[in-house]
């Protein structure tokens, strides 16, 4: 339920949907990514075949989802969408796969979430547009070849690291998509804020921009918290102060931690001197389990140079005494 949480949440969908970009251009950062996609686009509409098929690697809410539509949207074609942990037997696939139309986008969300023997016949099906279906069963069992319509798989993954040699094989291009600087990410609220119809300034846009974890998922979810708070408590205006009074209302602060951040940063430095302490023991200080602390809280706070995992256990680095307007020890942690 955490107003940073770069997941989407049953709230997210509805307004997400309507403030998805719906072609390269209208679709903000991610340059390079964009450029090598627009590359392989062109080529497969001036050849008139399909589009290679595409993997798409980071964190969510970075668009991979978007770029996917896009894709469809670009060369014209429809797009169903799955994900790997939907597709728990090899049968759902095939049935997914031989309803495909030609050319169809399929996008495949979590791709390395899916069983095993799924991910077998999804080899034969991109590499040869051609799937066994398997009849009967033990000895008697028989495999029937049925042709596939050509069509672009485009897989997305967190990691791309994660997925099995042979299925990262058979793509024919892979985006890695990166955290969005705040200049991008305030594109992307002004762009939001247009659609939505919130009138914001500059300021007030890179103030929400600066505590968006990179994220525009996030970057749209605070946008709809400051626009409410400008609503009720001001004109609807959405100025840089305005922005800075309703994320505090929020709890978000400047650099995007919230409150469960915050805590750990605070027990570590103010219980444990800045560490190195044990995740077990900083959990129990902070009230959480280990699983909060360990995935919840640490990966932003480590990405953010604030702490520090080392063989020793969880380490505050100067900066973290810093943002919790604490001095830092000679010996703090850089
Ligand atoms: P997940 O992996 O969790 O499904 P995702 O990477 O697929 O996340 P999307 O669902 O595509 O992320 O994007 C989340 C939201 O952020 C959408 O509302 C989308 O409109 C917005 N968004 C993402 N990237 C951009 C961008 N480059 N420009 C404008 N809006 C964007």
């Amino acid at each position: 339920d955490r107003l940073v949480t770069a997941e989407a949440d049953g709230d997210d969908q509805a307004v997400e949907a309507a403030l998805r970009p719906r072609s390269l251009d209208e679709f903000i950062g991610q340059e390079r990514v964009r450029e090598q996609l627009s590359l392989v686009l062109h080529a497969a509409r001036a050849r008139g075949g399909t589009p290679d098929h595409v993997l798409l690697s980071g964190p969510p809410g970075l668009g991979k989802t978007t770029l996917s539509m896009i894709i469809a949207a670009e060369m014209g074609v429809p797009i169903r969408i799955t994900s790997g942990p939907a597709i728990q037997h090899a049968g759902d696939l095939a049935a997914i796969l031989s309803s495909l139309s030609e050319g169809e986008v399929l996008f495949l969300d979590e791709i390395h979430r899916m069983s095993r023997p799924a991910e077998e016949m999804l080899y034969m099906a991109m590499e040869d547009f051609r799937v066994d279906i398997i009849v009967g069963k033990g000895p008697g069992a028989t495999a029937i070849p049925l042709e596939l319509p050509p069509f672009t798989l485009v897989g997305a993954t967190t990691r791309a690291g994660l997925l099995p040699p042979p299925l990262r094989d058979r793509f024919g291009f892979t985006g890695h998509m990166d955290f969005y600087g705040p200049a991008e990410l305030e594109r992307v609220i002004h762009r939001s804020a247009r659609l939505l119809d919130v009138p914001v300034d500059d300021d007030g846009a890179l103030e929400i921009a600066g505590r968006s974890r990179g994220t525009p998922r996030i970057a749209n979810r605070l946008l709809r918290r400051v626009r409410d708070y400008a609503q009720v408590r001001a004109d609807g205006r959405v100025s840089r102060e305005i922005a800075s009074l309703a994320l505090d209302v929020y709890e978000v602060d400047a650099s995007g931690l919230d409150r469960l951040d915050r805590s750990v940063l605070h027990a570590l430095v103010t219980l444990f001197g800045g560490g190195p302490v044990g995740l077990s023991t900083l959990a129990v200080a902070v009230g959480e389990e280990t699983e909060t602390v360990e995935e919840v809280a640490e990966p932003f706070l480590v990405r953010s140079g604030l702490l520090a995992r080392t063989p020793r256990g969880r380490v505050a680095t100067a900066a973290a005494w810093k943002h919790l307007g604490l001095v830092p020890p000679q010996n703090a942690a850089s």
